[in-house]
């Protein structure tokens, strides 16, 4: 069932969202050659606790981190821990927010130091892809016509999307329906309506698209240890078209 948002609830996950982007631009600048993902786990919860929110992630389903940290050839769901980012590698951060119950969601893949000229076009091209998706979040659209936008501008350039990770709803759920699959043809699927709230975000990894699950049963690797990236917006479709809520 999609659950379709007030006026007064898409400004509640907009207060949420801010806080979130303050949060993810802080980790931006925080995440430099040496620091661990633990220690950016940290910075990130306090940073969120300090503004009267809660880590939407920490305990959902036993996760203990505050944020995802997944470098390099890692998808996706990185738990916080002892590894040191080091020049070069990228580190895809996803958070959650819960601000007066209602729950804003996004991620960034950030360059540490230098990073190679293959690493940055496929940053680009991820963050491209979900622009592109945003565009098709209006009403009359399908979810269809969002998937089939990432997938398209993610294949354009070489790459593949990730099939088994999708993206979602969300309102006072972290993951609400419809799916948001970062494939599929348009004009198929949910038909997008104002007040509905989805997560859109595109995984895209420069190999192929199989991911694999490891030991720890959390995170998500390419099955062939490409680099994958990762970005996210929580997004509106509104009367005026679509409305970013992860931003300042
Ligand atoms: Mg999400």
């Amino acid at each position: 069932m999609i659950i379709r948002k007030s006026e007064a609830e898409i400004e509640r996950i907009a207060a949420a969202g801010r806080i979130l982007r303050g949060c993810l631009d802080m980790l931006t600048e925080a995440a430099e050659p040496g620091i661990s993902t633990k220690e950016l786990d940290r910075l990130a919860e306090r940073f969120i606790r300090s503004a009267g929110a809660i880590p939407t992630f920490k305990g959902y389903r036993g996760f203990p981190g505050s944020i995802c940290a997944s470098p390099n050839d890692m998808v996706v769901h990185g738990i916080p821990g002892a590894t040191r980012l080091k020049e070069g590698d990228i580190v895809g951060i996803d958070v959650g927010v819960t601000f007066k119950e209602y729950v804003a969601d996004a991620a960034v893949s950030i360059p540490i130091g230098e990073i190679s000229a293959e690493a940055r076009a496929l940053l680009e091209a991820t963050r491209r892809a979900l622009e592109m998706g945003v565009e098709q979040c209006r009403a009359g659209n399908r979810v269809g016509d969002i998937s089939h936008a990432v997938q398209t501008h993610a294949e354009s350039k070489g790459y593949s999307v990730v099939r088994t990770l999708v993206g979602h709803g969300v309102g006072r759920e972290m993951h609400e329906d419809p799916q948001v699959p970062n494939f599929g043809r348009p004009g198929q699927g949910p038909r997008l309506l104002e007040g509905i709230v989805l997560a859109i975000e595109p995984m895209v990894n420069a190999g192929g698209p199989d991911v694999e699950v490891g030991e720890d049963r959390w995170a998500v690797y390419t099955a062939d240890g490409s680099l994958s990236a990762h970005f996210e917006h929580t997004v509106a479709v509104t009367a005026d078209g679509p409305r970013i809520l992860t931003v300042c």
